[in-house]
């Protein structure tokens, strides 16, 4: 890996671009001063972002992480797999998106994971007695946090966990250093991942706007809002789901103080109501989230410093000495229009050039 010099490079500094200066990278990582014998590379005043954040996709092959990287996406966050063997093997790899993975997740029996979605019976936690059972094996196949499906049953039919079930599996994970992600597509769902003290809240409901009150709850959301809009495409004629109840409960949650995450869902799933495309989706969520009410600084923020203070990334999500060396270089400026994200000139990932 050899030395880099970045020169010419407004700088995301997290509330807007810095004037041209250069960055200095040794060993994939950013560093003061110029390294002797460095290749220099002119960024001509574009815009260089620390690499983009994905904190909801699904990935079981190597070319979902080419193709994240292809479009800036630099880190990617699995958020559960029926392969983990596969998933947790993908992780960490030099020259590659940086991949971490929630492995099994947390079902209830007969749900959709299991009867469609082809996730093992075996995973299945039918109450709280079984959760630390779970939670215990999870966190000896290696995983880097638990997602738990938190959906009262309905048309989705996607888990049936009892409140008890919930708090029993977030308590185990705490117990075993984990932070616990809920996948939550309803105002009731959400309400239960809210009580149970979930890290993250995932998705957003499709079917209303969340109340005010409990947007007020909420800490941190990863609303998939990409994911939101192709479900109701797919399925929302035949069934009371309206985009519009998602992009104004992301609002409701952003006035509210709540965390907003950039995620997509991204999926190669063929049972998935809709599949985002791995990277170019972020691009797609970026903007949503800005149509939702969130700056175009806001939306960054989103995809970059607050999912590495959330997942508890210190090495990354900032451009500052110490730093994993990860870079998306834009022509134009996405601080004014998100829509400039798409202009990618470079990638870089710990130091190596993906594109
Ligand atoms: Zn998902």
């Amino acid at each position: 890996m050899e030395p880099l010099t970045i020169e010419n490079a407004r700088v995301f500094d997290g509330t807007g671009l810095t004037p041209p200066r250069p960055v200095h990278i040794d060993r994939g990582r950013i560093v003061a001063d110029p390294v002797r014998g460095a290749r220099t590379i002119d960024a001509g005043a574009g815009a260089l972002l620390p690499g983009l954040i994905d904190t909801h996709l699904h990935v079981q092959a190597r070319a979902a992480l080419e193709s994240c990287g292809h479009w800036g996406v630099t880190t990617a966050l699995d958020m559960a797999t029926p392969r983990p063997r596969e998933t947790l093997s993908l992780r960490h790899r030099d020259g590659l998106t940086d991949l971490f993975s929630a492995g099994y997740p947390a079902v209830a029996p007969g749900s959709g994971p299991i009867t469609a979605m082809g996730y093992p019976d075996h995973i299945a936690v039918p109450g709280p007695e079984a959760a630390e059972a779970f939670v215990a094996s999870r966190a000896r196949d290696g995983v880097d946090y638990l997602k738990i499906l938190v959906e009262p049953a309905g048309p989705a039919g996607m888990s049936a966990f009892t409140p008890e079930t919930v708090t029993a599996l977030v308590r185990s994970a705490h117990s075993h250093g984990l932070k616990a992600i809920a996948h939550a597509t309803s105002a009731a769902a959400y309400q239960m991942a809210v009580e149970a003290g979930t890290d993250v809240v995932t998705h957003v409901p499709l079917e209303a706007v969340i109340s005010a009150d409990l947007a007020r709850r909420v800490l941190v959301t990863s609303p998939t809002l990409v994911m939101m809009r192709g479900i109701q495409t797919a399925v929302g004629s035949r069934l009371p789901l309206d985009y519009e109840n998602a992009r104004l409960s992301v609002r409701r949650l952003h006035e509210a103080g709540a965390t907003v995450l950039a995620g997509t869902d991204a999926n190669g799933d063929p049972s998935a109501p809709f599949s985002p495309p791995y990277g170019e989706a972020m691009h797609q969520e970026l903007r949503l989230l800005v149509d939702a009410g969130l700056s175009p600084v806001e939306a960054l923020r989103a995809a970059t410093v607050r999912p590495a203070e959330v997942f508890g990334l210190a090495d990354r999500g900032v451009i500052a000495v110490g730093r994993r060396a990860d870079f998306l270089l834009t022509d134009d400026d996405p601080t004014t229009d998100i829509r400039a994200t798409t202009r990618i000139r470079h990638v870089w990932s710990g130091g190596i050039q993906l594109r």
